[in-house]
């Protein structure tokens, strides 16, 4: 039976209608096909020269040489910023290597390699906060079917100049509230029995409005407004987190193209104060739905897998893994 269900947290609608697919998980070879895996890559490691010059890394060996764990480097084609860039399009717009392994996924890293990439993400926004940015946004496409034009795993980093309109909503919706949108959901969603990964500082759920088929949100309990301003604690758990439930959904659907998405507050350098209300969280979308003409022309968003047996799937890979 088809189902309509508001998301507090997104203020989106969605309705779930399992009736409509049987056979969700047929994506295998989305990610993979058409994808561009040039004979040289230039994310791989010995291949360092092929891309600007490194604005960070971590790890062993000179810049712009081999040794690395993770490289960060301007995007050569960036969306803002750059000699060029025109009014209100100025910024930064950096990639991030999550390792010199062409084939490691985030899903793939280890402990300390989830923990290293994730705190090389938060340090970088701090940067950028630091310097006076507007907001920094922080992504991971991964996979043609979500945007990855490279192959070779990476994460993004855009520093804008000014508030988009989707963080300027969310910023009011938790004013307006009163409340931490993000803790709501999570409960909502513990209660109803689709928490996935239930630890007493980090959580991820599939949230009862889940606009897609097995979308995970992560939060660690203590967070601020601003990964930012996240400890190492909060970034080693988050990151742990977030690795576990990328390698669960590589099993449950096949490697499918996902988008990673850090929702965080606008940006104030860290002496600036505790700055709006806001809860900074991981979403976590597998692009297995489709949006079509009753989307586009209702801006409500179909779901065929419910929640609750996206979240049963996901714990049970999970436990198989700890076994
Ligand atoms: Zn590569």
């Amino acid at each position: 039976m088809p189902e309509l269900r508001p998301d507090a947290l997104t203020g989106r609608l969605v309705l779930l209608a399992p009736g409509r697919s049987s056979r969700p998980h047929t994506t295998a070879a989305v990610a993979a096909a058409g994808e561009v895996t040039p004979p040289s890559c230039p994310f791989c490691g010995g291949h360092e020269r092929e891309t600007p010059p490194e604005v960070a890394r971590t790890g062993d060996g000179p810049p712009d040489g081999p040794g690395w764990r993770v490289r960060v480097v301007p995007n050569l084609y960036p969306i803002v910023g750059g000699p060029e860039a025109g009014s209100g399009a100025t910024g930064a717009h950096e990639v991030i290597v999550l390792s010199p392994d062409h084939g490691a996924a985030f899903g793939d890293l280890d402990d300390d390699q989830a923990a290293e990439v994730l705190t090389v993400l938060r340090d970088r926004a701090r940067v950028h906060a630091d310097a006076g940015r507007a907001h920094v946004q922080l992504l991971v496409n991964h996979g043609r079917g979500a945007g990855a034009s490279i192959a070779h795993p990476h994460a993004q980093l855009l520093a804008l100049d000014f508030v988009p309109p989707t963080v300027a909503v969310a910023a009011e919706r938790f004013a307006s509230t009163g409340t931490d949108l993000v803790l709501d959901d999570q409960a909502e969603a513990i209660v109803a029995g689709t928490g996935v990964i239930v630890g007493t500082e980090v959580r991820a759920w599939c949230p009862l409005g889940s606009v897609s088929p097995f979308e995970v949100r992560i939060a660690a309990l203590g967070g601020g407004a601003n990964i930012e301003s996240a400890t190492d604690g909060q970034i080693l758990g988050a990151a742990i987190a977030l690795r576990d439930v990328l390698r669960a959904l590589s099993r449950a659907l096949d490697d499918p193209p996902y988008n990673v998405v850090v929702h965080n507050a606008t940006a104030r350098p860290r002496a600036g104060g505790s700055g709006p209300p806001f809860h900074w969280w991981i979403e976590v979308v597998p692009r297995i739905g489709v949006v079509a003409g009753f989307e586009l022309g209702t801006g409500v968003l179909v779901n065929t897998v419910d929640p609750e047996t996206a979240a049963q799937r996901l714990r049970e890979l999970l436990d198989l893994e700890t076994e």
